[in-house]
């Protein structure tokens, strides 16, 4: 049994979605947070599924588990398409998606998925008690220790949104995401932020009248604050999106959802970049790139094969429009 002292803990969660024949990859992944940085504070696991889960999936995950486990049934509702989708319409775009080889372009639970996480996660009832959650995804590997509480760091510093990894989407996925995010800001200029980060995914200064350069937070690794997606702005952005039917027309993926969404309705200086984590989400890594997270976190990557060295990583964009560089790191916080 491991003995530190418990530090007081933020009112927070790890939250994985998954299914249940994905058990040997949740526990990898628990493994790993638990190892590096849960071990010492026990937060709680919550775990989501579409289905119910098995007593095998909730005993072993339980098992891994240093926090409280809780597991929760996505409501059929809305793990559905909504009653306004034209669906043989839908069916035909898929059929060409998948003719035309984009990634999970034929298949309907991926669209479901991607509209759970863009819609409905931050207010299952489970989520509904917390302010904070910490995405954790099957097969990820995490290759630092983290000694802070970074729930804390995000409270403490007004965060609202985070990110390890940034690349581009593939386009064919959302032909029409950001013409109809362009309507939904001109329709409500109320909602979006002053002094936001629409210089992160428009190039040139153009602002919103600009071309979306694609660029996006990867969110199988996200840290953020549950009240941000239940605020008013979101559910109206999510709302206005579902209802132009992109999530099933197109393939709109949660992470360029969440992405606009932080980009234009949150201030920038609410969006953090965690320079210290290293993370793998297959077929990417990406590893800090300074001594001082290396030793301190005893990580275990490879600085040169990190993709912010990818000539494809937005994190160069990240790192202009935040004033930031590649080996500065903010104070997180004390180290347990
Ligand atoms: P990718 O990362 O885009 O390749 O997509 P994943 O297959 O990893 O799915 C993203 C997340 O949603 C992972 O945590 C999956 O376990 C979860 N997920 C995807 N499809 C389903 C599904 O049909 N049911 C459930 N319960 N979870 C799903
Ligand atoms: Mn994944």
């Amino acid at each position: 049994m491991y003995c530190d002292p418990d530090p007081k803990r933020e009112n927070a969660t790890l939250v994985m979605l998954v299914r249940n024949y994905e058990v040997d990859d949740a526990l990898a992944s628990m493994r790993q947070i638990e190892d590096r940085f849960n071990k010492r504070f026990r937060y709680p696991w919550v775990f989501l599924n579409d289905e119910e889960f098995t007593e095998d999936f909730k005993r072993l995950t339980t098992g891994m588990a240093s926090g409280d486990t809780y597991y929760g049934q996505v409501p059929a509702e809305e793990w559905t398409w909504p009653e306004h989708i034209d669906r043989e319409h839908a069916h035909e775009r898929m059929r060409q998606m998948e003719a035309d080889e984009v990634i999970y372009g034929g298949s309907l639970t991926y669209r479901h998925m991607c509209r759970y996480n863009s819609g409905f996660f931050f207010r299952h009832d489970l989520l509904n008690m917390f302010d904070f959650y910490w995405r954790v995804e099957p097969s990820v590997e995490f290759y630092c220790d983290m000694l802070y509480d970074p729930f804390k760091f995000m409270k403490d510093n007004g965060k609202k949104y985070s990110f390890v990894i940034a690349m581009p989407e593939y386009p064919l996925t959302i032909p029409t995401l950001w013409e109809t995010t362009q309507e939904f800001a001109r329709k409500y200029p109320q909602h979006i932020a002053p002094d936001n980060a629409v210089d992160f995914i428009v190039d040139g200064g153009r602002g919103l009248d600009g071309e979306f350069n694609s660029c996006h937070f990867w969110s199988n690794f996200e840290i953020g604050d549950l009240n941000f997606f239940r605020s008013e702005a979101y559910l109206k952005y999510f709302e206005f999106l579902d209802q132009a039917g992109g999530f099933y027309y197109e393939r709109w993926g949660d992470a360029p959802v969440h992405s606009l969404a932080a980009a234009l309705l949150l201030r920038k200086d609410e969006i953090h970049h965690f320079a210290d984590v290293g993370y793998k989400h297959s077929p990417w890594m990406r590893c800090p790139s300074d001594d001082e997270s290396h030793f301190s976190g005893r990580c275990l990557c490879n600085r040169h094969e990190s993709f912010d060295e990818h000539v494809y990583s937005c994190l160069p964009r990240w790192f202009k429009i935040s004033g930031r560089s590649a080996g500065s790191m903010p104070y997180h916080g004390d180290r347990y």
